[in-house]
């Protein structure tokens, strides 16, 4: 990433003049060596080849990557592009549209042949589709790969072919299919083209005003990173994952999602060394933990599969009869007390501080904070996942957007809408010893356990000795849990009704 300049890069190197032709990767959220097809394609066509990076945000609006997203972005291509300098070569950064920043490429190189690995959002099936066509009306060879997921969305079905609703038998049909394992390795060599790039910084994804502090102390974006990330999972909470995993006081969950976001990290090579993992010590926890981490990985293709089946999914409800449903949008200052983590409900603001801090939450503490907003406040689930767009670092289209109308109750195999979770009953059970409020709520710290997830319903002495003074300290519940609980069921009841 040499020098700064906007547009399709310049080639640097007399690339036409040499005699080996040039094959073009065009790298987007597969930031990888490691598994990565549309990289194997080209190396095997024993081509020259030029890897590319097109920062075109427009083209993924309205789901163009938030300030977290673009944090990650950043540090995962500078960690690309180092991988990249071992081979011998950089990765080219281009901005502008795609299509002729592609094309100008051809133009500049004489290149025949472009590889890259396919994505499931609407806009980018749209502008890849017009990219693929384009280019082979051009007489240039354009390939798409599989790169991101052990089934893509067209390959299960029900019996009579249509997408799968429901988790259960969509995980069950891809187990019968089998697991794919077939990671392939980083090449062992590559010989890369070279062209003028425009430097890194140059996409200004980095905040202006550094609030990135906690990131960086959680997270090491890159593939050396992501692999870290897995091996320590399966090295110690792997054997207790099917319990843990709902404790968000330990460190218990493989904390993989950003890295297999931006495609760090490949969902094959997850089932190799699992399946590796478990050949050495199928020890009876492990096989129980292991089993239980893939069936979340299921959960992440079941989201892919139900984006790609039903794309108007992250903006509308898949259950059609939220379309009329009595949402209370103007509670403005209940959302701000929300994502500033001051709503008053320990456990909904020990999660909300750890999204703004650390750019990752907690599953269970995800389901426990949606709830709030969209049950307890009656705020559109869609105001919540824009939110979690912007703050997540594992932000994601399919994920998010599952993830959020599987809590409101609007999504395929959702949680029925009267199931509210308690976040005090939910604090009590999975924090039992509050090690993760008091990690995100220091002024409650010196509450003993068992006030501590109810605070507001601690006798005054109690207070007083842990020097907590409520609505100053820390604020009283912005809601009563019963009565907002009570409210919902009856919005609940106006669609029901309409059935
Ligand atoms: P692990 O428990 O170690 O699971 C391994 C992997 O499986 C994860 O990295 C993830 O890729 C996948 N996975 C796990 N749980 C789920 C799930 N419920 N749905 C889909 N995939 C899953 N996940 C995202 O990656 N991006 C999001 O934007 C996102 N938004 C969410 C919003 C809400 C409201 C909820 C309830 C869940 C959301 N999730 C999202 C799912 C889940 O919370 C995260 O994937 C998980 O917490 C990531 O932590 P981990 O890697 O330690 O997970």
């Amino acid at each position: 990433m040499a020098s700064t300049r906007n547009g399709p890069p310049n080639v640097t190197a007399p690339i036409r003049s040499g005699s080996t032709p040039v094959v073009i990767v065009w790298f987007r959220r597969d930031l990888r060596l490691d598994d990565n097809p549309a990289l194997q394609a080209a190396a095997r066509s024993g081509a020259r080849i030029l890897p590319v990076y097109i920062h075109a945000p427009d083209e993924e609006r309205p789901w163009a990557p938030g300030g977290a997203s673009r944090w990650w972005l950043h540090h995962s291509l500078t960690a690309l592009d180092d991988s990249l300098q071992r081979y011998g070569g950089r990765l080219i950064v281009s901005t502008g549209d795609s299509l002729t920043t592609l094309l100008g490429l051809t133009e500049q190189t004489g290149a025949r042949e472009i590889h890259w690995n396919r994505l499931y959002e609407p806009a980018a099936i749209e502008r890849d589709s017009l990219v693929k066509r384009t280019l082979r009306d051009r007489g240039i060879a354009a390939h798409s790969h599989n790169a991101a997921l052990l089934f893509e969305p067209w390959s299960v079905s029900t019996r009579d072919g249509r997408p799968y609703r429901v988790f259960t038998p969509f995980w069950k049909s891809c187990l019968q299919l089998g697991l794919p394992q077939d990671a392939g390795p980083p090449p062992a060599s590559l010989t890369l083209a070279s062209a003028e790039s425009a430097a890194l910084e140059s996409l200004e994804l980095l905040p202006r005003i550094p609030w990135d502090k906690g990131f960086r102390e959680h997270w090491q974006p890159g593939e050396a990173g992501a692999r870290n990330m897995l091996d320590t999972f399966l090295d110690t909470a792997a054997a207790s994952y099917a319990d843990g995993r709902d404790h968000p006081g330990t460190r218990s969950t493989s904390r993989v999602s950003p890295h297999l976001h931006f495609g760090e990290l490949s969902p094959r090579r997850i089932v190799s060394m699992v399946q590796e993992c478990l050949a050495i010590a199928g020890r009876e926890g492990l096989v129980s933990g292991l089993e239980g981490f893939m069936r979340e990985l299921g959960w992440r293709e079941f989201s892919h599969h139900l984006l790609y089946h039903f794309p108007h999914t992250p903006q509308h409800s898949l259950d059609e009869r939220f379309a009329h449903f009595p949402w209370d949008s103007g509670a403005r200052e209940a959302v701000d007390a929300w994502r500033r983590g001051r709503t008053g409900i320990p456990l909904v603001d020990a999660g909300m501080r750890e999204l703004w801090h650390t750019g990752w939450m907690h599953n269970r503490v995800r389901m426990v904070t949606a709830s709030f907003l969209t049950k307890n406040l009656l705020i559109p689930w869609q105001e919540g996942a824009q939110w979690f767009w912007d703050t997540l670092l594992d932000a994601d289209l399919a994920n998010n957007t599952q993830g959020w109308q599987w809590t409101a109750g609007c999504g395929a195999d959702a949680a029925p809408y009267f199931r509210v979770f308690n976040p005090v009953l939910q604090s009590r059970k999975f924090d039992p010893e509050g090690r993760y409020l008091r990690r995100w709520l220091p002024e409650l710290g010196a509450l003993p356990d068992r006030d501590l997830h109810a605070p507001w319903e601690a006798p005054p002495h109690t207070l007083q000795r842990a020097g907590l003074r409520l609505g100053q300290d820390y604020p009283q519940p912005i809601v009563d849990l019963a009565a907002s609980r009570s409210r919902a069921l009856s919005a609940y009841a106006t669609i029901k009704q309409a059935e």
